[in-house]
C-alpha cells in the first residue's frame, strides 16, 4: 500500500514517549484518505495523529473496506510499484485476496488469516492488487525500524501458520510478537505485539497485556467496549502504557486489531512512503525513486510505477514530538 495523499506532510513522529506518565486513554477517530485513482478506494487512517504519533513502533494504520468491485474488470485495490524505506509493511486481510509482488522477487497471494510482512530496510519497491469479485476488507500497518536495523537489506515473509489462542469469549490470532502464551514467527525489530481479537455477539472477555508496552485497539468490525470506553467501528482506542489487561465487551460482536509495543523513543521523520530521520534523507530517497536503482524493480509487474509527490516546501527536523504529559 502507498500513501496516496497528493501533498503529504512531512511528519515528525515517535520520540519522547516512554518516559514519565502515560498519556490518558483516548479515542482516535479515523480520517478518510483516497488511495489514488479516479474511483479511489477510501482508507480510514487512524495513525499517525497529532496527539498520538506512534503506538510502540507502529507508525501508520490504514483500514479499508469491506467493499466490492464495481464490475468484473475493476480491482478495488490497485497500487502499482512504489517504494518504501525504514519500515516494515504489515498486510492483514479480513476478507478478499491481494497479490503482492516486490523488488526482491517475491510473488505472494495473501488471504484472511495470513500475514504478508515486508521489511523495507534501506529500500524496496512493491505492488498490491486485489483479486476476484468478492469483498475486500483489510488493514495496512507500518512498523518503524529502529536505528540499528533500518539500513538492512530488504526482505519479505509470508506467514500462514500464525498461532490461535482464546480467553473467555475472545478468540485471537497472534500476528506479531507474543500474546496470551502464543508467539508469532514473524520477525520484528523492536518489542511489538499485533493480535486480531474476535468477540462473539454479546460476548466479553479479558486479555492480558504487557504493562511495559503501550497499546491501542482498532475496531475493524462491529463496535465494542474497550476498558469501559465505547469504541465505534473504524475508530481506535489508545490505552496508554502500564495496563495489565484489556477488557472487551461487544453487543454486536466485533473484530479488533490490538497493536502494542515498547514506546518508541527514537525521533522519526515520515514522508510519503518513507520513514527516515532527516529531511535530507527524505529528499535523497525521493530522488533515488525518481531517478535511480536503489529501490529495484518489481519483478513481474509492468504497470508504470507511482510518481513521488512534490516535496514539502518547508524543511522539518525531527524532534521530540509527542506532547509530554
Ligand atoms: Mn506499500
Amino acid at each position: 500500500m502507498s500513501n496516496a495523499e497528493r501533498d503529504p506532510e512531512e511528519l515528525d513522529v515517535g520520540g519522547a514517549a516512554g518516559v514519565g506518565t502515560s498519556p490518558e486513554p483516548q479515542r482516535l477517530d479515523a480520517r478518510e484518505v483516497p488511495l489514488g485513482g479516479p474511483r479511489a478506494l477510501l482508507v480510514r487512517r487512524t495513525l499517525p495523529q497529532r496527539q498520538i504519533r506512534t503506538v510502540g513502533a507502529f507508525c501508520f494504520v490504514d483500514h479499508y473496506g469491506p467493499v466490492r468491485p464495481r464490475d468484473e474488470a475493476t480491482q478495488v485495490m490497485s497500487v502499482p510499484p512504489h517504494p518504501h524505506m525504514g519500515l516494515q509493511t504489515v498486510s492483514w486481510l479480513l476478507a478478499g485476496t491481494v497479490d503482492h509482488r516486490d523488488s526482491v522477487g517475491s510473488t505472494q497471494q495473501i488471504r484472511p488469516g495470513q500475514l504478508n510482512l515486508m521489511t523495507a530496510g534501506s529500500g524496496v519497491s512493491h505492488s498490491e492488487y486485489s483479486v476476484g469479485p468478492g469483498e475486500l476488507h483489510g488493514v495496512q500497518v507500518w512498523v518503524a525500524l529502529p536505528e540499528e536495523h533500518r539500513d538492512q537489506a530488504p526482505h519479505f515473509e509470508h506467514h500462514d501458520d500464525l498461532p490461535l489462542t482464546t480467553s473467555g469469549d475472545i478468540t485471537a490470532i497472534v500476528i506479531m510478537g507474543s500474546s496470551e502464551g502464543a508467539t508469532s514467527s514473524a520477525v520484528a525489530y523492536s518489542p511489538v505485539v499485533a493480535v486480531e481479537l474476535g468477540v462473539s455477539t454479546g460476548g466479553s472477555g479479558r486479555w492480558p497485556l504487557d504493562s511495559s508496552f503501550e497499546h491501542a485497539v482498532l475496531l475493524v468490525q462491529g463496535s465494542a467496549s474497550v476498558n469501559g470506553a465505547l469504541v465505534p467501528h473504524g475508530a481506535m482506542q489508545y490505552l496508554g502504557w502500564g495496563k495489565r489487561e484489556l477488557r472487551l465487551e461487544s453487543a454486536t460482536g466485533a473484530r479488533a486489531l490490538l497493536l502494542g509495543g515498547e514506546p518508541f523513543t527514537e525521533q522519526l521523520l515520515m514522508w510519503w512512503n518513507f520513514v527516515g530521520r532527516s529531511h535530507d534523507e527524505i529528499v535523497q530517497a525521493r530522488h533515488d525513486w525518481e531517478d535511480g536503482e536503489r529501490f529495484g524493480r518489481v519483478v513481474g509487474d509492468d504497470h508504470p510505477p507511482l510518481a513521488a509527490p512534490p516535496l514539502p516546501t518547508s524543511v522539518l527536523r525531527p524532534r521530540a514530538s509527542r506532547p509530554l504529559s
